[in-house]
């Protein structure tokens, strides 16, 4: 048996297990509702988008129990997860705080949705506490933010958002997509509600789609009616899916941030790259607070090359082991241009007030050994140079 303050590694395994008939993990219900007693009542009634299914269940119990929060919910996607955080306190007049630079699909959602509902939303500085304090409103509800922002890694004051919120009665919600939990546990920051993409790291074998929303069970019942109204429901088999990819999640992270924090010291040493971006390295803007805050750095970097796009798409065409492919967090290595693929949407102005140039290519480091990976990136930085 596990108990909840048992280490990430123990839990990912065991918690949230379900052993019917001595079964060892616990098994597929490939069932869309489930019998009830004649006289039952209606709450009891068990129905795969009531999210109450043997595997659902099994799999939002492993979750809370990595996020050490109260309860657990899993959804469709990442983006059903994050709309079902976001969109259950919220009415007509209130008003959002969210940190600029989000993830596209969160940005669409914000940009684009919420004020077609009547919701304000002003995008705030990560770091700037008197800007948060001018831009709030009696009516601000929510405190939106991530841990880690794609592509340049920035991290926020994320103990002072937690705060904030708290000070100001908001519901603090962070997407933690970049740091599972064993490298970041939110609520240990003091956030009230943690998103995640299960797609990513959490499932870790780009098979499949899905997210999930941890938090105490009093809000996460408001979430849990949201995604019951609006039905993006995880399928038995997606979850059971997801139950083992996560029950290798620890050791794989301990590859990803090992190979990723030895791929950019390695890069940042390569003639023929102009720059390496990763939290782990000490010329990062905000390496002291990812220090303070995560163990492991994670496994997304970005670098450029000399010699602009053309360099850039020739090196991508050149390696061999990782594959170009949009997402990350999967047991294999991708690479993405941004520019060309999460931020293409924006005008080229507008990614270089960002940082984000047209050669800039974002790795998501995978577990393969760090020696293969290493000499591939140099035989395609030769090829190019
Ligand atoms: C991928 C991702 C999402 C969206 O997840 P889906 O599973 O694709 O819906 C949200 N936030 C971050 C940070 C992501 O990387």
């Amino acid at each position: 048996m596990h108990s909840n303050n048992m280490a990430a590694d123990t839990l990912a395994v065991h918690a949230g297990e379900h052993h019917p008939d001595g079964a060892v993990i616990t098994p597929i219900y490939q069932s869309a509702m489930f019998k009830f007693a004649a006289d039952a009542e209606v709450d009891s009634l068990k129905y795969l988008r009531y999210n109450n299914s043997p595997n659902q269940i099994a799999l939002q119990e492993k979750l809370a129990a990595l996020e050490r929060t109260e309860a657990g919910l899993v959804c469709a996607s990442g983006m059903a997860a994050i709309t079902a955080a976001v969109m259950c306190t919220l009415r007509p007049g209130d008003h959002v705080l969210a940190q600029d630079g989000l993830y596209g699909g969160t940005l669409a959602l914000f940009r684009d949705e919420l004020p077609q509902r009547g919701i304000d939303l002003d995008f705030v500085n990560k770091d700037d506490r008197d800007q948060w304090r001018a831009l709030l409103r009696p009516t601000t509800k929510v405190f939106y933010c991530e841990s880690l922002t794609n592509p340049l890694l920035h991290v926020a004051d994320l103990r002072g958002i937690a705060d904030f919120a708290r000070e100001h009665n908001l519901l603090s919600i962070i997407d933690a997509t970049f740091t599972p939990p064993c490298n970041f546990r939110p609520v240990d920051a003091g956030f009230d509600l943690v998103c995640h993409s299960l797609t990513k790291y959490l499932n870790g074998h780009s098979d499949v789609v899905g997210g999930a929303v941890l938090g105490a069970r009093a809000i996460m019942d408001s979430v849990l009616k949201f995604q019951k109204r609006y039905g993006a429901t995880m399928d038995p088999h997606t979850c059971f899916l997801v139950q083992r990819g996560v029950k290798t999640l620890v050791l794989r992270m301990e590859r990803i941030n090992s190979n990723a924090q030895q791929l950019a010291h390695w890069l940042s040493e390569q003639e023929g790259v102009a720059k390496v971006v990763y939290p782990g390295l000490s010329g990062h803007a905000d390496h002291q607070r990812a220090s303070e805050l995560f163990r492991g750095f994670g496994g997304i970097l970005c670098f450029e090359l000399n010699g602009g796009f053309e360099v850039a798409s020739e090196f991508m065409r050149r390696v061999r082991i990782p594959l170009a492919a949009p997402s990350l967090g999967g047991v294999e290595s991708l690479l993405t241009l941004p520019a060309k693929s999460s931020h293409a949407g924006l005008s080229e102005e507008a990614r270089r007030r960002m940082g984000i140039s047209p050669s800039l290519i974002r790795m998501s480091v995978g577990i393969e050994a760090f020696e293969d990976l290493r000499d591939d990136l140099a035989q395609a930085l030769a090829a190019v140079g």
